[in-house]
Order: structure tokens, then C-alpha cells, then sequence
């Protein structure tokens, strides 16, 4: 978890190596990393207000997130029993400290205890990209526990050139990253660092005497993962890591993901130079969002038509009431011919797709 950590630059106080209270621990998924971090983040909230008992202090809670933000941070927020408001982001889809900021005043003037962000750096539909540099301190000064999802996007940050992209980590309180998606590590690996593993070993101790053993009640303490996390028993995916990390080494994952945003760029090219599309939102990685211009029925067609043909697969979404198309580079061996070949087959689909509408047959 270091070794990763140190390949995003994160701030030292993620690290074990750094001897304070903060590291890392791997997570089956981002779903179970934003899991651990509400749970986390509640129970501190819990502590936090010793006049009132649990159960008031619990009722009174609120978690934020965007509206653009994957569905793992509600899950998680409903595991764990917590109402959370989903906020607007802004035109480019990114959530803005003072939509939080409104939020947060709202809901205090209702007597209620904000407690928790869940932010995204890079969300599933767009790759939109929160502004953690303006959420972070407000988090801070409202003693809300910011957790950063960077499932997909995160791993982009061993690139000097895109790790800006995470700047403002170093408000979080926890920070994830998905190894399986973009550090070609096979599923399942989630990568999850905190700023303090005592809140979240708080909440996921249980010290059963057949577990107990000298390595973690001695003078020399590692860290006990199975207090990190909702299982006990883990596979061994620290290995699958190191492998990756032997084989390709961060040269190797950082040409990868540059090769990928490269070829996302010559898409976006290609569907710029047809007036009938538009981008619909900045292409930030490896993701092109796009649509014919025109109406949601449209583009449903167009996707229909795609994905109907069985040649190639694309997954579309839905921001702002609006339907999109989504082509996505994240196959190791992806090369610009395959960007053209889908190119060409969504443009075949689209003439006859504009034709059958010229010709009034569908
Ligand atoms: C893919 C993705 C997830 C879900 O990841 P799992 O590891 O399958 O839980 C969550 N958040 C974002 C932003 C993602 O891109």
C-alpha cells in the first residue's frame, strides 16, 4: 500500500512508512472501501456527541455526494444508516464548495449533524472530477469526514502530468483507488488509505481469542487488516500487485494509461470532425462522452443500433435528464485501428439510422 501510495504522491500521512497514524489497506472493491470509511465516519460523529445516545446522534446525521457520483456512496450511506443528500454539480458535472456549503447551513438550521462527503475523482458517467481543493476545507472546518472515490480515475495520478488531477487528497480522510481497473491488477483489488486507521479500527475490532497472536499484541505492531475491513479472511492480493508492479513496473502502468488517454483523444478527434455529434463533456481520461445532436429518443436508438449490431459494446448514460454515448479505452492492447473500427461501425449505424429517419421509417 506504500508502494502505491508513493506512486501517487500521496501525502505522507497515508503512509505506514511515515510512522504516524495513517496507511493503507486493500478493499475487494470500491463499494466495500466507501463502506468502511461512512462506517467510520459515523461512528466518530457518534463519539463525537456524548450527550446525546446513539441512536439521537444517528437520526441526526447527513452525508453529501453528487448527483453524478457512482451508486457505491449511497449503498453505503444506507448500509450504514445514514441520510445523504444528493447535490448538483456544476456545468462541467463536478461538485462546488459552495453547493455544499448551502447544504450544509440548510441542514444545521434543521438541527441536523453533517458528518460525511463522498466525493468523486472521476465519475463512472462523465469522469467528472469534484473540486476537492474547495470541498476540503469546508469538510475540514465542519468536521466532516471527506472520502474520495477515485475508483477509475485515481490510478491516473502515477502520471505527473495528471496528478493534479487528485490535488486536495490531502483534506481526505479517505482515499480510494481501483487497481483492477486501470493498474491492470485481475479483479479484485481496492486500494483504500486513511488518514487515521484508529477510527476505523474503532469501529471494525473484535478480539476473539482464537485470533489473537503476538505479531499484533507485541512489541512490534503490524497492522491487522481484518480490523480495516468487513472480512476476516483475506486472499492473498498483495501478490497479484506485485506481480503487476514487477512485470510493468510504474514506466510500464504510467505508458499504459498515457496510451489510453491518447487514443480517448484521437476518438474525440474523429467525432469532432462530424458535425451530426457533439462531445458532451471534457475529456479529462480515457472516457469520450458524445451523442448525435439531437433528442434522448435518438441517441436510445443509436445506442440500440450499436450495441444491436454486436460488433462492439457501448455503455450509455444519462447526466442532467440528458442521454449520452460513452466510448471507453481501458483494454491493455487497445491500438488506433480498433478506435477507428468502432468509429466506423458508429457512423455506419448513424447513417442508417438518419436515413430510416429521413425516409420515415422508424
Ligand atoms: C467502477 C467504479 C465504482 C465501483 O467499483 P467496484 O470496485 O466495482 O465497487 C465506484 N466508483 C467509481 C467512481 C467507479 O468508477
Amino acid at each position: 500500500m506504500d508502494w502505491l501510495g508513493q506512486m501517487l504522491n500521496l501525502p505522507a500521512e497515508f503512509l505506514y512508512s511515515s510512522g504516524g497514524k495513517g496507511g493503507g489497506v486493500i478493499q475487494y472493491t470500491a463499494d466495500d472501501s466507501v463502506l468502511v470509511a461512512i462506517i467510520a465516519a459515523r461512528d466518530r460523529a457518534i463519539r463525537e456527541h456524548p450527550h446525546l445516545t446513539p441512536g439521537h446522534t444517528l437520526d441526526k446525521l447527513v452525508a453529501y455526494t453528487s448527483q453524478e457520483a457512482h451508486s457505491c456512496i449511497k449503498k453505503a450511506a444506507q448500509l450504514a444508516l445514514v441520510r445523504i443528500r444528493s447535490l448538483p454539480g456544476d456545468e462541467n458535472f463536478a461538485l462546488r464548495g459552495a453547493t455544499l456549503a448551502a447544504a450544509i447551513e440548510e441542514d444545521k438550521s434543521k438541527g441536523l449533524i453533517p458528518c460525511f462527503l463522498g466525493a468523486s475523482v472521476g465519475t463512472t458517467s462523465t469522469v467528472a472530477i469534484d473540486n476537492l481543493c474547495e470541498l476540503g476545507p469546508i469538510c475540514e472546518r465542519e468536521k466532516m469526514w471527506m472520502h474520495i472515490d477515485g475508483a477509475y480515475a485515481g490510478s491516473a495520478a502515477i502520471c505527473p502530468e495528471f496528478r493534479h488531477l487528485i490535488n486536495g487528497v490531502e483534506y481526505s480522510m479517505s482515499f480510494c483507488i481501483n487497481p483492477h481497473k486501470w493498474l491492470h491488477v485481475n479483479k479484485s483489488c481496492s486500494a483504500l488509505w486513511v488518514k487515521d486507521r484508529e477510527l476505523v479500527t474503532k469501529s471494525f475490532s473484535v478480539e476473539p481469542e482464537y485470533l489473537k497472536n503476538h505479531h499484533l499484541q507485541g512489541d512490534v505492531k503490524m497492522p491487522d487488516y481484518r480490523n480495516m475491513t468487513v472480512q476476516l479472511s483475506r486472499p492473498f492480493t498483495s501478490l497479484k500487485v506485485w506481480f503487476v508492479l514487477r512485470m510493468y513496473g510504474v514506466q510500464g502502468l504510467q505508458e499504459r494509461i498515457r496510451k489510453d488517454v491518447a487514443l480517448a483523444k484521437e476518438f474525440e478527434a474523429l467525432v469532432r470532425q462530424d458535425d451530426r455529434f457533439e462531445i458532451i463533456a471534457e475529456v479529462n481520461l480515457g472516457v469520450v462522452c458524445f451523442k448525435l445532436k439531437g433528442n434522448n429518443d435518438l441517441n436510445e436508438a443509436l445506442v440500440k443500433r450499436i450495441n444491436g449490431d454486436r460488433r462492439i459494446y457501448l455503455t450509455p448514460s444519462t447526466s442532467k435528464g440528458v442521454f449520452f454515448l460513452r466510448f471507453v479505452v481501458a483494454v491493455y492492447n487497445t491500438e488506433s485501428k480498433d478506435v477507428m473500427y468502432a468509429w466506423n461501425i458508429i457512423q455506419e449505424q448513424a447513417d442508417s439510422l438518419l436515413m430510416s429517419h429521413v425516409n420515415g421509417t422508424e
